[in-house]
């Protein structure tokens, strides 16, 4: 079991999203990372092992986006390695997963087909090349996520940015949980209510 968590915020939200995912670590992972809107274009870091390996990476090379997704991979399709870490990224999505996409080998077969180029040996890239698939053919970030729903078999929760969207993050949830907090301006999605803990919001559902 891994962990999500994703801020809608008012200030730089990378630090935040690392102290959140510290919450999570009683959950178990082996990698970790983070990805923000940076003005018009999608940036994310990423580092095998424990937080503190991405906390080095950071602090290195700073990301200083509002909105931001972060994760902690338990990895349950493809190594451990910084390569198979979430985020995943296409060129105008980004998004983390928990769970499994049972039939992710017939939609990558599918997707490499239409010329889609795979980096990493996980399940969860084929929900960004699927995104990204819907978002080149019109559809809103909105709609590409609908769409994308009914194509996955598993239990998961997912957590997506989008390019020159610095407003908007969407999460969504089949079988695996995924908590939401309302804020003051700020909106927060975690894998449960300890990882919001630290935050500022009126409720969760
Ligand atoms: N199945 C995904 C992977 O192996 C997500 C694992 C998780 O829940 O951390 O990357």
């Amino acid at each position: 079991m891994c962990g999500i968590v994703g801020i809608l915020g008012r200030g730089p939200v990378a630090g935040q999203l690392v102290e959140s995912l510290k919450r999570l670590e009683y959950r178990g992972y082996d990698s970790a990372g983070v990805a923000t809107v940076e003005g018009d274009h999608l940036e994310r870091r990423r580092a095998e092992g424990k937080l503190k390996n991405l906390e080095a990476r950071l602090h290195g090379d700073l990301l200083s986006g509002h909105t931001g997704i972060g994760h902690t991979r338990w990895a349950t399709h493809g190594k451990p390695t910084e390569r198979n870490a979430h985020p995943h990224m296409t060129d105008n999505v980004a998004v983390v997963h928990n769970g499994i996409i049972e039939n992710f080998r017939e939609l990558r077969a599918e997707l490499e087909q239409n010329g889609a180029n795979f980096a990493s040996e996980t399940d969860t890239e084929v929900v960004a090349h699927l995104v990204e698939s819907y978002l080149k053919n019109g559809y809103s970030p909105q709609d590409a996520v609908k769409t994308l729903l009914p194509r996955l078999r598993g239990a998961f929760a997912l957590a997506f940015l989008f390019k020159g969207h610095n407003d908007l993050m969407i999460g969504a949830r089949r079988g695996s949980p995924l908590a939401i907090g309302y804020g003051d301006g700020e909106m927060y999605l975690g894998s449960d209510a300890i990882a919001l803990a630290p935050f500022r919001y009126n409720h969760v559902s």
